[in-house]
């Protein structure tokens, strides 16, 4: 049986480019940076070379800009404790993000709401994309931050992130973007943008997991989240992650050579599975499909339930998921569906399918065969379907 692992917006398989460079630093080299004798220079240096070179990748000015960490959810933390905590003094208490931000910037906020911050969450309508304007008009005097995030990691819809950069500069208040999903498959350059925080994660484009980083624009201020040892610029402390280090530079610059050609080759086979798929009768596709990471499909088919959906395609041999990994097991549906607007039992029945570069043509002439088969067999059972059909109950509003 074919085996499609089509879940790679929750993590992706470790490259063996990048592993082979990462290697060295597990065994040979594992003296502490902070030593001063040789293995602990070596790999103090295999440190700052990683750091300058994803610098110039990410068009900062300096390397200093850039504090690794251990992954998207701690740079997400530290970025908005860290930004509030510090302003907070000056009489800024206002946050502005969006509905479907990863629960690594949503929880963060309600953990500030309950210090007395205050978050405006601002619509993304049904195509998943965040309005400019919207931005613009929610600044407020004390306005600490603003952070929307650069592709969504369920609907894959990318934002106009320079558009609101701009903004944020003119309005002099600081911008974060959450970029983990972007790396790699959308150009980043934090000057031309006006990027003030960035968050991204290795293992989201052929890294390790358990490595990240924060980008803080120089003159930026921001207090710590983890205290202790002087690493970082004694703004992160902890014993680095050479290995991991290397293994997210690595990664990061494998994307960035591959970007084009790859995106190009994607947004082919997205766009002939999401084709393909919409040909099942009251099916729809969430999130904008110009506006779109080239390797991301997340569709609802009425009558469906998600769950259902994904275990008769896990034995298919698809591994997919029904939206976003961290809710997965939770029976809630998921946010950045009811965020676009759609009802609750539609946003129970998405099923999203996230490829990469090794994604063939006959994997999605596969998945084409497979899902309106399984579709089929389960509204075939289905109470539920037998009323839709009927005209009893219907979400045609949602459902072309
Ligand atoms: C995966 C993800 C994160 C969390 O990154 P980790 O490295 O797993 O902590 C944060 N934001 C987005 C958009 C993500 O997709």
């Amino acid at each position: 049986m074919r085996e499609i692992y089509a879940d790679n917006a929750a993590t992706t398989k470790l490259s063996p480019v990048v592993l082979e460079k990462m290697m060295p630093y597990f065994t040979e080299v594992y003296g502490n940076p902070s030593s001063l004798y040789g293995i602990g220079q070596t790999a103090k240096k295999a440190v700052e070379d990683a750091r300058e070179n994803i610098a110039k990748n990410l068009g900062a000015k300096s390397p200093s800009e850039i504090y690794f960490t251990s992954g998207g959810s701690e740079s997400d933390n530290w970025a908005l404790k860290g930004i509030c905590n510090r302003l907070k003094s000056r009489g800024k208490k206002h946050i502005i993000t969006s509905k479907f931000e990863h629960h690594a910037i949503l929880h963060t906020c309600k953990a500030l709401e309950k210090d007395g911050f205050e978050v405006t969450y601002l619509d993304v309508y049904d195509d998943g994309l965040v309005r400019p304007e919207d931005v613009e008009n929610a600044i407020r005097e004390d306005t600490a931050i603003v952070s929307i995030m650069y592709a969504n990691n369920e609907i894959g819809t990318i934002q106009p992130i320079a558009e609101i950069g701009a903004i944020c500069k003119a309005h002099k208040v600081l911008f974060h973007t959450d970029a983990v999903q972007a790396a790699g498959y959308c150009k980043i350059d934090v000057q031309e943008q006006n990027i003030d925080l960035l968050s991204m994660t290795a293992h989201k484009i052929h890294g390790p997991k358990g490595t990240g980083l924060l980008y803080v624009r120089k003159g930026v201020l921001i207090d710590n989240l983890i205290e202790g040892g002087a690493q970082e610029r004694n703004k992160r402390a902890g014993t680095e992650n050479i290995a991991g280090i290397v293994g997210l530079d690595a990664a990061f610059q494998l994307a960035l050579d591959t970007m084009d050609e790859r995106n190009a080759k994607l947004e082919k086979l997205r766009d002939k599975l999401i084709d393909g798929l919409l040909e099942i009768p009251r099916s729809r596709v969430n999130g904008d499909r110009v506006h779109r990471l080239p390797n991301n499909v997340n569709m609802c088919f009425e009558g469906i339930e998600g769950e259902s959906l994904l275990l008769r395609l896990e034995m298919a041999g698809i591994s997919a998921s029904s939206g976003s990994a961290c809710t997965s097991g939770s029976l809630d549906p998921s946010h950045v569906l009811l965020a676009i607007g759609l009802p609750h039992e539609i946003a129970h029945g998405s099923t999203r399918m996230t490829f990469d570069e090794t994604t063939t043509e006959e994997d999605i002439d596969y998945i084409l065969e497979t899902v309106p088969k399984i579709v089929k067999m389960l509204r075939d059972m289905s109470p539920l379907w037998e009323q839709i059909v009927k005209g009893e109950k219907s979400d045609a509003k949602f459902i072309g």
